[in-house]
């Protein structure tokens, strides 16, 4: 079977593609060469109207459905996404420029992946009863109605089916917005759940920049918001919903530390560095970009990251060879490249990388180093400041208690990782950790089962795990009385 891989138009509306010309252009670039391989529109107030309409009118007959036809329809989608996992990591790896080594295994797969399983979850929504005496309450489980999903650019398919996959097992419709970054994917995500049997409207996409995530987040048919994004656009949207006293879950940014006790194995303790500063070149909002290793073992972990470093193979992305792919776009090298400047104006050495790789095929793709900051200290913007880009920052410390106290002392809370062999410390440890992600031994691991969110600035509520359900449903409280009714008078 041949399967048409671009997206038919710009928008996915009432079960449709839909195209709007006269809404503002939205040039989708490969990262890897600089060239234009979409040309997309943003979506007009008119069509943003149009897209909320549909979920209006779909919700009330798709939350009549029982779980079990709900989630026989996500679970198809999950299959279609798993048959197509070629096709659309192309596409992926198009719009991001992450190379297909890993977007074969990361993206469409966990989109699947959630998928199925809130498709399983779907059929055992339920409520609770309460024996009172003779009285009694239940509580129904109820959809919240329309919903907004909107996406960052890291992960397009994956953030398109971690909101969408729970939402819609709740029986919610969405009206998702991609980032304006890498707007294709979440296209093929609607046309894969239209396939599956999903009913028109129930999943809706519309693309734009900020201003259309906005009109979304005002409109007063809208119940809930789920954002993927920045700090500072979380602050603005959950201001936002807030004014509408609707639901919010917000996943934010990151600046997590990756603490390696002198007892870790080393070896172990790299390759976690490694995935967890330079996977996806670096754009993971759990990334562990404060590496803490202790004083014992410092020059041994650097020695062997340096050595490990030869293995990088930048060049072209849809290569499986390649294991390190641009950055997605000029903006964000360029915001890369300013946070290098300030790591070695404020005295940070630099062991590795720095620079932009020479001998490119194509010079025109955005391209970043993996680099390394030895001597960082907690005073320094690299080590402050969100960079969601390849750039490591390894810091020395003496005791746990220290560690402890400097992994702390950041405004995020996404995530924190521990290498010691001590299990009873790496649980205490754990156990004192500001983040609402945490790994012994290991680094960025988030299967569906695990509950996935941020504490402090990273973020409020939680995608994934059992627990996404009670962040896409509300409950309704009913007491039965059995008897006569009592009165003063
Ligand atoms: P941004 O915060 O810039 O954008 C996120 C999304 O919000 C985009 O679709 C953007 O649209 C949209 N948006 C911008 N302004 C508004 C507004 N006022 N109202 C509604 N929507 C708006 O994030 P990036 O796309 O740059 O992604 C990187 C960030 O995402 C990093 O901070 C990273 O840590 C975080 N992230 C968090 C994850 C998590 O799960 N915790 C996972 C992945 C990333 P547009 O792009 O068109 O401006």
């Amino acid at each position: 079977m041949t399967y048409p891989t671009q997206p038919e138009a710009s928008h996915f509306i009432d079960g449709a593609y839909v195209e709007d010309d006269s809404g503002a252009a939205l040039p989708v670039i490969y990262p890897a060469t600089g060239e234009t391989i979409a040309d997309l529109h943003a979506a007009t107030p008119a069509l943003i109207d149009r897209a909320l309409a549909a979920a209006k009118r779909a919700q009330p007959a798709w939350a009549a459905m029982t779980g079990t036809e709900r989630g026989r329809i996500l679970r198809r989608a999950a299959d279609i996404m798993r048959e197509r996992n070629r096709a659309l990591s192309e596409l992926e790896t198009k719009d991001t420029g992450k190379p297909l080594q890993e977007t074969l295994v990361a993206d469409a797969t966990s989109g699947a992946d959630a998928l199925e399983y809130f498709g399983g979850l779907a059929a055992t929504l339920s409520g609770e009863h309460i024996q009172l005496g003779d009285d009694f309450i239940y509580t129904r489980r109820e959809a919240l109605g329309v919903t907004v999903g909107i996406g960052a650019w890291n992960y397009p398919t994956q953030i398109a089916c971690w909101k969408a996959a729970p939402a819609l097992a709740c029986g919610n419709t969405m009206v998702f917005k991609p980032s304006e970054t890498t707007p294709l994917c979440a296209l093929k995500v609607a046309e894969i759940l239209k396939e599956a049997g999903l009913p028109d409207g129930v999943f809706n996409v519309v693309q734009g920049y900020g201003e259309v995530g906005a009109g979304l987040v005002e409109d007063e048919r809208v119940a809930k918001v789920s954002l993927t994004g920045s700090v500072p656009t979380g602050r603005r949207v959950y201001a936002a919903a807030a004014s509408g006293m609707k639901s919010v879950t917000m996943e934010l940014g990151g600046k997590s530390p990756l603490v390696i006790f002198d007892d870790a194995n080393v070896e172990d303790a790299v390759s976690a560095a490694i995935n967890a500063n330079f996977y996806s070149t670096g754009q993971v909002c759990s990334n562990g970009t404060r590496v803490f290793v202790q004083d014992g073992i410092r020059e041994a972990f650097l020695a062997r990251l340096s050595e490990r470093l030869g293995g990088v193979k930048m060049g072209d992305p849809l290569d499986e060879a390649t294991n390190f792919g641009p950055m997605v776009s000029a903006r964000q090298r360029e915001i890369v490249e300013g946070f290098i400047a300030r790591g070695r104006e404020e005295g940070a050495r630099l062991v590795a990388g720095g620079g932009r790789p020479t001998g490119m095929s194509d010079e025109n793709g955005y391209w970043v180093e993996p680099t390394v900051f030895a001597d960082v200290t907690d005073e320094m913007t690299i080590a402050r400041e969100e960079i969601f880009g390849p750039v490591m920052s390894v810091f020395g410390f003496a005791t746990e208690e220290e560690a402890l106290e400097r992994a702390n002392a950041t405004i995020y809370g996404l995530s924190a990782g521990v290498f010691t062999r001590d299990l009873a410390r790496a649980h205490r440890f754990v156990g004192k950790l500001q983040a609402g992600s945490c790994w012994i031994n290991t680094y960025n691991l988030t299967p569906v089962e695990a509950p996935f969110g941020g504490m402090k600035m990273s973020g409020v509520g939680r995608e994934n795990g059992q627990v996404a359900i009670e962040h896409w449903s509300q409950l309704k409280t009913v007491y039965v009385a059995m008897g006569e009714v009592e009165a003063p008078y």
